[in-house]
């Protein structure tokens, strides 16, 4: 597979979280090609997603190092490892979840700009629900924390 970074121009749903990527923000393209060369499906990805679902297949790779990868999630402020049995619902909701806190992140950053700050307000709520919710299904990621 060819994979490359660019501007997204037309807005369109992430492989990865199954939610839209908006326009004008970066995509990860993939392109799959078939039968030697002659067809190719494109694939896109938010970014974070592109890195979230290539780690989330290592353990299925394992590490030759140390037969581990290394903590990204964090429950109650204590690291723990990416290598969470969970069951297929609730990495589904994972998912779900991640994409719901990337498009407020991407609305707060629009409303900042537009000194929106009751909606500022809205997003902080609503982004301090989607922490609750995916504290129970696998933690939530380190990144998230430091924004809160
Ligand atoms: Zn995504």
């Amino acid at each position: 597979m060819d994979i490359w970074i660019r501007w997204c121009h037309k807005s369109s749903k992430c492989r990865h979280c199954g939610e839209q990527i908006e326009k004008h923000t970066p995509v990860v393209i993939g392109k799959l090609w078939i039968r030697s060369r002659r067809f190719f499906y494109i694939i896109r990805w938010h970014p974070q997603c592109w890195v979230d679902q290539g780690i989330a297949a290592l353990p299925e790779y394992e590490s030759p190092y140390t037969g581990k990868i290394p903590g990204t999630l964090s429950v109650n402020g204590e690291a723990r490892s990416t290598h969470v049995v969970m069951s297929d619902e609730e990495r589904l909701a994972r998912k779900r979840l991640v994409g719901r806190w990337r498009q407020y992140r991407f609305r707060m950053r629009k409303a900042v700009e537009a000194n929106n700050m009751e909606y500022v307000q809205v997003l902080v709520d609503k982004m301090r629900l989607v922490v609750e919710e995916i504290e129970k299904v696998g933690g939530v990621p380190n990144r998230w924390l430091e924004m809160l």
